[in-house]
């Protein structure tokens, strides 16, 4: 297969800490012979496992950006067992943009694995984490949120796997993270994720949603904080014991859990996250934008649980993903 033309500009073997980019040669328009410049930070200890740490493949969900451009401010090496490899923006292009896809070629990021070495730009990141980062990681922790059009209760998640132990290892990485909620996840398409291609791999992996609505929180900052330090702490590559407080399990693996909408109109939510919803309650109503007196078309919940994920917006339309409702384990 070709070489990938993306190239680091720093060592990600050597001890010490190094801050860099990923460049990735870019001819366009504003710049003829440019590049798309991805900001990474390496930090190498003692003997040890490799964590790599990602924040904004979606390029509209900040609280990975904003934990992990703490932690590589911050890291120092002699803290460090091993390496921890830190890209807070993964998908760079689209987080300066504030956009859940890359304005350059429209690549979801975490829909674009394996990626390909001679494709879009997306596709050419993807590959670079496929075939270079990737395999340098024990453990990978990828840190999303809702972004501009859904908003979650905040939680870590793992995925059902087909190899037990592998799931139970990835289960309490998930654990460690302790975010307020812990969810067990039954992706809507799970073709083309980097979840799927770090799973695929045997690798220990840890997926987030911590709020969403496209922006930070006080509480959604000091949980992905928290999270990243308990996981490094967890991998044996800090020192210390987790932070463990309560967290309420989940799991979307029902008929029912994820409630898409089947009409165009204002949302009004009839419960709000975090709250118990009974099957049959009425969760949220759609209300017809084109004329005034009409009958509201109401959702009811289809089984019971927590409302875990709402549509952000207030306009909402057909197909969209009306609600999560997670179901208490
Ligand atoms: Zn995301």
């Amino acid at each position: 297969m070709r070489a990938n033309p993306i190239k680091s500009t720093i060592d990600l073997d050597g001890p010490g800490v190094r801050h860099g980019h990923l460049k990735l040669p870019h001819s366009q328009d504003g710049s003829a012979w440019g590049a798309v410049m991805i900001p990474i930070t390496v930090v190498v200890g003692g003997q040890g496992p490799t964590a790599l740490l990602t924040g904004a493949s979606h390029g509209d969900e900040h609280e990975g950006p904003v934990a992990l451009l703490d932690l590589a401010r911050t890291l120092k090496a002699k803290a460090v067992s091993g390496r921890v490899i830190i890209v807070p923006m993964m998908n760079h292009p689209a987080f300066l943009a504030a956009t859940r896809t890359s304005p350059i070629d429209g690549g979801n990021m975490n829909r674009a694995f394996p990626g390909k070495p001679d494709g879009t730009v997306t596709e050419k990141i993807a590959d670079y984490f496929q075939r270079t980062l990737l395999p340098m990681a024990d453990i990978v922790l990828d840190i999303h949120s809702g972004g501009k059009t859904l908003d979650f209760v905040p939680f870590a998640a793992a995925h059902v796997l087909a190899d037990a132990d592998q799931q139970a290892r990835c289960v309490a990485a998930m654990e460690a993270f302790n975010a307020p909620y812990s969810m067990m996840l039954s992706e809507l398409d799970a073709v083309g994720m980097y979840d799927t291609a770090a799973e695929d791999m045997g690798k220990v992996f840890v997926s987030t949603e911590l709020g969403g609505g496209g922006s930070v929180s006080a509480s959604s900052a000091a949980i992905a904080k928290r999270g990243v330090a308990n996981v490094l702490k967890h991998a044996g590559i800090l020192d210390g014991d987790p932070e463990i407080a309560a967290s309420v399990t989940l799991d979307t693996g029902t008929q029912g859990c994820f409630v898409a909408s089947g009409d165009d109109g204002l949302l009004e939510m009839l419960v709000d996250l975090g709250d118990a919803v009974e099957k049959g309650r009425p969760i949220a109503r759609i209300h017809d934008v084109k004329r005034s007196g009409a009958e509201p078309v109401t959702y009811h919940a289809e089984l019971s649980g927590i409302l875990a994920g709402r549509h952000f917006p207030g306009l909402i339309a057909m197909g969209d993903c009306l609600a999560v409702i997670g179901v208490l384990k």
